[in-house]
């Protein structure tokens, strides 16, 4: 009897093994193989410069927004238009909420989509009091050591900068696109985009206009960030996560301090709190996620492949491990995060209300209505309250597909400019103004070749934002071949 068990056993874990081995091999590499192109030919001095003076205005979006610099959004487009003439004179132009910018250049064939391809003028703030720690002023434009610094190098004037460097490129050679090429430059992402690119999403859904796709800042060519692969990573948006503050009030009988009751409101409010960081919302593989692990999961060693190919089994053990650091829980799960917490004036007073902020990110999937559903259960006191704070609360986005020739291309192009880059799509868990483009299109995506290594992360809203001229080069080569491959 007892044999019969062990060989049951043993043919069992023969044949779980001959799954686990099976599933692996079948595990293939997701990356297209692709022709090299011949190297474009660039003055990247001369567009160095360009881009160094974009980064001289200060086209700041600051939380209070009567602090909007009107004028300074005004020069900045006047240096646009003298630094790239050749496309002024070329493609029409369009204002939308005052300052954001809509460019076509009309193609040939009207049968097919348009492409849209984004970026944004505006830049948030420098911190008071840090600009004394930039190496180079964020506002000087400087251009040293091989990099171009300053607020907005990265997020966005680069790209914005590159994408009109291409375009111009491409004019001046005489180039006629078969597809129509939009440009969008918005003016307020760093505020949502509600102003800007929203209104420029509505004066095209208005004329009825469908698009192929729609490109924007959000992906990066990422070095030493994704543990398991040694080649350069692409990581390009197909989804962007959600975003609701929930306003915690807790109720309770106010009064002098020496006879208090049982429970009072900052008592109260703090469990309630501690109640949302200990039940968060689950962690689950899916969406953007799960194609992001499809893409890498084959890039990697034996183990950490077979691991990924079989997450029938090793699914808890690999939402254990990716969620360990803040930035891989960010990517499972709608996150939980106490950022305001305010009761009391004077410490022998016992406040009769104590208020409390707790901003979610939401995970495609999730919903408003469904965080403010889950925080009302874990909380469950009737004297604290839970409501939506404002009216910044946003869903996430709709998934984009890997399936699409579109994503075919943005992944075929990224490995042209960056040959032996691994490219996989990839949750943002920030917002961009692409999401507000949704309705036009299936196909929204995140892209962009920028290197991003370990140190560079925080460089991005902070100190000593800066590009490497080669990277910014190499930028504009992307994007003069996104549009040969898209529109010609
Ligand atoms: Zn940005």
């Amino acid at each position: 009897m007892r044999r019969i068990l062990v060989a049951i056993i043993a043919a069992a874990l023969v044949v779980l093994a001959a799954v686990l081995i099976i599933r692996t091999n079948r595990f293939h590499s997701r990356q297209l193989a692709v022709e090299p192109i011949p190297p474009l030919l660039l003055d990247t001095a001369a567009a160095a410069e360009r881009l160094a003076g974009a980064l001289r205005f200060r086209t700041i979006s600051n939380q209070d927004s009567t602090q909007f610099d009107a004028a300074e959004f005004r020069r900045f487009q006047d240096y646009l238009r003298t630094s790239f003439p050749r496309l002024h004179a070329r493609l029409g132009r369009e204002v939308t909420g005052g300052f954001s910018v809509l460019y076509e250049w009309r193609g040939s064939d009207t049968t097919l989509k348009p492409i849209l391809l984004m970026a944004h003028q505006d830049v948030v703030p420098v911190e008071p009091g840090t600009e004394g720690r930039w190496t180079e002023p964020p506002f000087a434009g400087r251009i040293s050591g091989g990099f171009v610094w300053g607020r907005g190098a990265m997020d966005d004037k680069g790209n914005l900068m590159a994408l009109l460097e291409a375009v111009e490129r491409l004019v001046g050679g005489g180039a006629a696109p078969r597809r129509t090429i939009y440009l969008a430059f918005g003016h307020d992402e760093e505020l949502g985009g509600t102003r800007g690119a929203a209104r420029t999403a509505a004066l095209l859904a208005g004329r009825h206009v469908q698009l192929e796709y729609v490109l924007d800042e959000g992906g990066a060519i990422t070095t030493g960030l994704i543990a398991g692969v040694t080649a350069p990573v692409a990581v390009v948006g197909i989804a962007e996560k959600g975003y609701v503050s929930l306003e915690l009030t807790a109720h309770a009988t106010g009064g002098h301090s020496s006879m208090p009751p049982a429970h009072t409101a900052v008592g109260m409010l703090s469990a309630a709190v501690a109640r949302l960081e200990a039940n968060k919302m689950p962690r689950a593989i899916r969406g953007a996620t799960a194609a992001m692990l499809d893409y890498i999961g084959p890039e990697m060693p034996y183990s950490r492949r077979l691991a990924l190919a079989n997450q029938w089994l090793f699914g808890p053990v690999i939402r254990g491990s990716f969620g360990a650091t803040p930035s891989g829980d960010a990517m499972l799960r709608t996150t939980t995060a106490p950022t305001i917490f305010q009761a009391g004036v004077k410490d022998n007073v016992l406040p009769s209300t104590a208020r409390a902020v707790v901003n979610f990110r939401l995970l495609p999937g999730d919903s408003v209505a469904t965080v403010l559903d889950h925080a009302r259960r874990v909380v469950a006191d009737t004297q604290v309250t839970v409501a939506v704070l404002g009216a910044s609360a946003t869903e996430p986005s709709p998934v984009s597909p890997t399936s699409s020739e579109d994503f075919a291309v943005v992944q075929r192009t990224i490995r042209q400019v960056a040959p032996g880059t691994v490219v996989t799509p990839w949750l943002v868990v920030g917002g961009t103004d692409a999401k507000h483009f949704a309705g036009l299109t299936s196909n929204v995506y995140r892209a962009g070749v920028g290197v991003i290594g370990p140190d560079d992360l925080k460089r991005v809203h902070g100190i000593d934002e800066r590009v490497d001229v080669k990277d910014y080069a190499r930028t504009i080569a992307f994007y003069v071949q996104l549009i040969r491959n898209s529109a010609f």
